[in-house]
């Protein structure tokens, strides 16, 4: 299929004037990048948040989850106060699977230091509140992902929370 979009490309690119190629090749990127991402998320050990950790990295540029937090980029909003915020996964791995976000920008786990101490007990006290909210009576797995190794694909820590199936053990 790749390469067959390659060829395709090859042949507009004889018939056609510069400024048309260099738009075809950004179509193409474009289409590849997404063929390539759907590649990788098809495996069996974690999807998307695998592939996109191998390029993600820490930024003072605003994360997508900032932009949830300010309400910019719109999301299922299961619960929120003053610190932090607990959403539906728009990617979601099992039947139940929310994040929890604190409003502080941490950048992961990793970055925490002692002064987060209570901040990093009422995220855990929220992703059990809200899995009780989804009635998750039967157990639910919670993760955090730290670095490129830990699969980190958003720079702002975020508890994932999953329920709703059975969680098999060692994760990928
Ligand atoms: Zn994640």
């Amino acid at each position: 299929m790749l390469s067959a979009v390659v060829r395709n490309l090859a042949r507009k690119s004889r018939l056609t004037n510069v400024h048309t190629t260099v738009k075809n090749l950004t179509a193409v990127t474009l289409t590849l990048r997404i063929l390539m991402s759907k590649e990788m998320s098809s495996g069996s050990s974690g999807g998307d948040e695998v592939s996109k950790a191998q390029t993600a990295q820490p930024s003072a540029q605003p994360t997508i989850f900032s932009k949830i937090i300010d309400k910019t980029i719109p999301a299922d909003i299961l619960y929120e106060d003053d610190q932090c915020l607990a959403f539906s996964d728009v990617s979601p791995e099992a039947p139940v699977h929310f994040l929890v976000i604190p409003k502080k920008p941490l950048t992961g786990v990793g970055a925490a230091g002692p002064e987060d101490q209570m901040l990093l007990g009422h995220l855990l006290l929220v992703a059990k509140k809200v899995a009780d909210q989804k009635k998750l009576e039967k157990g639910y797995r919670i993760v955090i992902n730290n670095g490129p190794d830990g699969a980190q694909s958003v720079y702002h820590l975020h508890l994932h929370i999953m329920g709703g199936r059975q969680m098999t053990w060692p994760p990928g």
